[in-house]
């Protein structure tokens, strides 16, 4: 006999950080739906909590099967952030309540938490000993540090050029390119392939000008070199006409369970997993 049903899991980030993260449902929370919005660095507490609802399918009385995290709440600081999943032209993407997705076009670094070490502007250049504009910003981290793709894109160039040693250039349509320097090696992409935000493209290393190991990142709207750390980057699609009316008659029945279960563990502050099962 086989039987689908939802599993909805609440936790606090105490408990979790007392007796362990739930598996892959809580990378999935950070790393896929509310990075562009938690710093889980820094912005969460033992007092905040989130929940997730994931779909399970269960043969003869057995788990066999754990599905993707189908919506997820998390509250940290007393505000409420939620993220549901949806397939928009066959992908599956994580989306607010109303239908923004949640996945920023770009992410503003890529290499997630390293250091800034040049900014943006004109600046003395330690190689060539005098005044330059330095088109992009600097981050530095260790040689072999993954670097990953801004945003989704078609890769445009892979190979080396002067002062920027090895060098992959993106191109994400609409006129944005993005550009990373001095690499040691190259990611396994190839001129021409279409890659997803995050893909990692090469690894940090220090070829053709450079004092040190890091990253050179330059950003560009229609050939003209921008600040990647200040510049307001194009909002996301949001999900309209016959995909919102889908995805908002999904989300109510998600949102419901998560309600049904939050209400009945944070009356009493004790935090549980709670299961539903329903036949097929
Ligand atoms: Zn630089």
């Amino acid at each position: 006999m086989r039987n689908f049903g939802s599993l909805v899991i609440s936790r606090s980030i105490g408990s979790v950080l007392s007796t362990g993260p739930s598996g892959s449902a809580i990378n999935t929370l950070t790393d896929d739906i509310f990075k562009y919005d938690i710093d889980f660095n820094d912005d969460v507490g033992a007092d905040d909590r989130f929940s997730v609802v994931v779909d399970q399918t269960w043969r003869d009385g057995e788990l066999v099967a754990t599905g993707p995290v189908q919506a997820a709440t998390f509250t940290v600081g007393g505000k409420l952030h939620s993220g549901f999943r949806f397939e928009r032209n066959g992908k599956a993407e994580y989306f607010t309540g109303d239908g923004r997705p949640l996945k920023r076009s770009f992410i503003r670094m890529p290499i997630p938490y390293a250091r800034l070490t040049s900014t943006f502007g004109n600046r003395y250049h330690p190689i060539l000993g005098r005044m330059r504009m330095h088109e992009g910003v600097d981050f530095a981290a260790s040689t072999g540090t993954p670097i990953q793709a801004a945003g989704d894109a078609r890769v445009q160039f892979v190979g080396w050029k002067g002062g920027y040693g090895r060098v992959v250039i993106l191109d994400h349509g609409h006129g944005y390119t993005t550009l990373y320097g001095h690499m040691s090696r190259f990611g396994s992409e190839h001129v021409g392939q279409r890659i997803a935000q995050g893909t990692v493209i090469g690894y940090v290393g220090m070829t053709g000008l450079a004092t040190g190991p890091h990253l050179h990142y330059e950003f560009r709207v229609n050939g003209v070199h921008r600040n990647p750390l200040s510049i307001t980057m194009p909002p996301p699609e949001p999900l309209s006409g016959l995909a919102l009316a889908q995805f908002r008659a999904q989300t109510g029945t998600a949102l419901a369970k998560i309600r049904r279960v939050e209400d009945v563990i944070y009356a009493d502050a004790t935090p549980v997993a709670t299961k539903g099962r329903k036949k097929a």
